[in-house]
This record gives C-alpha cells, structure tokens and sequence, in this order.
C-alpha cells in the first residue's frame, strides 16, 4: 500500500527541513502545514510507527523508506497523469484526477501504464518520473 497524499505532505516538509541540514520540529512541521501542534505530533508519531521517520539528535528525520515511499507515489501520480492527458484531458485538470488513484493504484498496473505509456521520463508538466 502506498502512503497517502496527507503522509506524503509531511514527509515532504520533513525532508525540506532535513535538506537544508538539520532535523524538523513538530512546531516546525505543524508551523509549515498550517495544523495545531497537537495534531503534527499524532501524525508524526503515525509516520515514525510506520518506520517512515524517525527521532534524531536535533528533531525528526526522513527515512531511507520515507524517500522509496515519497518516489513511488510521485511515480504513481505522474504516469497516470499522463496517460490522462495523452486521452485528452487537460493537463491541470489531470493532475487533480490522478490523485484521486495515485493513492492506491496497485504498483504492478502503474508498471504496466508505464510500458503502455512507452517508459515517459518526464510527466506533462515537464516534471521528471522518479524510476522505481
Ligand atoms: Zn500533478
């Protein structure tokens, strides 16, 4: 099962944090995604059971299997968006529809879209296609 859009929108605030060399907060986090402090600390919890984070040193850090989960759904969003906008769907408008599946579109149907899709590198916003 892939993570969800709302795990994948703390994950990313996380790693922005972790990118810039240090450990994220639950102030931070919670600060950056407009939520109460009461609410960030459950849900980072949530992500640490998950083994998708983890508490470091100086605040919480992004894990190995927090970036494989991050690309996998990036993936899953990005082909599935462009098999819509290769049926004629409007590009924006795509975007919103695939996330209504990127969630949880099995790995193997998204491998398969790709083939079909003749292996795009880049989705139709010029965004590249994270590989698996
Ligand atoms: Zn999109």
């Amino acid at each position: 099962m892939r993570i969800s859009n709302r795990e994948f929108l703390y994950l990313l605030v996380i790693k922005g944090v972790n990118d810039k060399g240090s450990g994220a907060t639950i102030f931070g986090v919670a600060k950056a995604l407009g939520i109460s402090t009461a609410s960030a600390y459950e849900e980072i919890n949530h992500l640490i059971r998950k083994g998708l984070a983890e508490k470091r040193g100086d605040g919480i850090y992004i894990t190995e299997e927090g970036i494989r989960e991050m690309n996998s759904l990036i993936r899953a969003h990005r082909v599935i968006e462009t098999l819509l906008v290769k049926a004629g769907i409007d590009p924006d408008k795509a975007c919103e529809l695939a996330k209504m599946f990127d969630e949880t579109l099995p790995e193997e149907v998204v491998e398969k879209l790709y083939e079909y899709l003749g292996r795009p590198s880049k989705c139709p916003h010029g965004r590249e296609i994270p590989s698996t």
